[in-house]
């Protein structure tokens, strides 16, 4: 399966050993997706539903957890009307069971036995649910202030948890050290696998909405995993003449670690040294000063002629009580979607339709009304 960096363009045979280009770059997949209404296989009901729209080297399931075909609920929020991707209804309660799912089947079918990740929670209750399934034993390495009820679930599922102290990037530079004595990275940062796995959230809303696409996506940006998915998804669809455009994204990070919206609209042709805040956000999972794939983010707003929403933290735990009052319990990184909306109504036009992921359970975190 060849993969091509997507920082200096150089192309090769994709090995989970080689988890990044020697410049430092994440590999994406090469070759074209062959998309068609008629491949979909219709009785299945999880990202294997789009099987043949994946090359043919990753079509083969060994094992599932059941991830994908979420729901998409249209919802009236501020008296406007919103289509709720509900990906916080997975296997492990998180978005990321999507594309954990393809890249786990693919390592197995690599017969690859340990593996290691590094995560503030979500990703790392994803793999090692996986490697639960899969019979393979997997090391996650945490930043100190993860979440309790997060270390519990990567725990129950038998992974070995490795807390590093100081900011979250501490816990990448941890996981890199370990992968080095013969561990596989399985890393959703850096897996080109992972994000063909995050495609099938946009062909399911496609497919959700009668072969339509929204005018809008709303989605809260830390790597920049669900984004991109997003992204790649509907290009795929662009790309097989299926829809005549994309659709714009929204990019919604805590004003207190925004570096996406500052990169974006500052036009950042480098990386800038971004510093964790003193005080973290509340949406914990979005901690991330320097992600993976920043060019290919500022790539996907560009071309969507999306834009970048900064959230005031005060008003990110009154839109998760707020979503709750309405049934839907989701975490504060999640919540940061409908705290963008005010933001995002005074910009986008009344009948124009938007979609907003929520992304984690409300179940993983430990936030508390009082
Ligand atoms: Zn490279």
């Amino acid at each position: 399966m060849q993969v091509v960096c997507e920082r200096c363009g150089k192309s090769e045979n994709f090995m989970f050993s080689n988890w990044q280009c020697e410049c430092g770059g994440a590999w994406l997949l090469q070759s074209a997706l062959h998309i068609s209404t008629t491949s979909i296989e219709t009785d299945e009901n999880s990202i294997w539903r789009y099987r043949e729209f994946f090359p043919v080297e990753l079509q083969q399931r060994q094992n599932s957890l059941g991830a994908g075909f979420t729901p998409l609920l249209p919802c009236s929020i501020f008296d406007r009307n919103v289509l709720l991707k509900l990906d916080y209804l997975m296997p492990t309660g998180s978005f990321k069971d999507r594309g954990m799912e393809l890249m786990m089947n693919a390592l197995a079918l690599a017969g690859v036995h340990q593996i290691a990740e590094d995560s503030s929670g979500n990703a790392g209750a994803s793999v090692a649910a996986y490697a639960a399934r899969f019979g393979m034993q997997a090391s996650i390495f945490t930043p100190a202030l993860t979440s309790s009820t997060k270390l519990a679930q990567i725990e129950l599922y038998g992974a070995q948890v490795h807390q590093i102290p100081g900011a979250r990037q501490n816990a990448s530079q941890a996981v890199m050290d370990a992968v080095q004595n013969g561990t596989v990275y399985a890393s959703h940062a850096y897996n080109p696998i992972y994000l063909l796995g995050q495609q099938t959230v946009a062909w399911e809303i496609w497919e959700q909405l009668a072969f339509h696409i929204p005018d809008w996506v709303v989605l809260p940006v830390g790597q920049g995993g669900n984004l991109l998915g997003y992204y790649e998804g509907f290009r795929a669809l662009l790309q097989n003449g299926l829809i005549e455009r994309l659709p714009g994204i929204i990019a919604v990070q805590p004003q207190r670690l925004a570096p996406i919206c500052d990169a974006y609209e500052q036009g950042w042709k480098e990386w800038m040294p971004v510093s964790a805040p003193q005080i973290g956000s509340v949406a914990e999972g979005l901690a991330i000063t320097k992600p993976v794939r920043w060019r290919h983010i500022m790539d996907a707003l560009t071309q969507s002629h999306g834009f970048c929403v900064q959230v005031p933290e005060e008003q990110i735990l009154p839109a998760q009580w707020q979503l709750a009052k309405l049934g839907f319990y989701v975490e504060p990184t999640s919540a940061v979607v409908i705290a963008a909306l005010s933001q995002i109504f005074d910009k986008v036009e009344k009948e124009q339709t938007i979609v907003a992921s929520l992304t984690g359970s409300g179940l993983k975190s430990s936030t508390t009304l009082h």
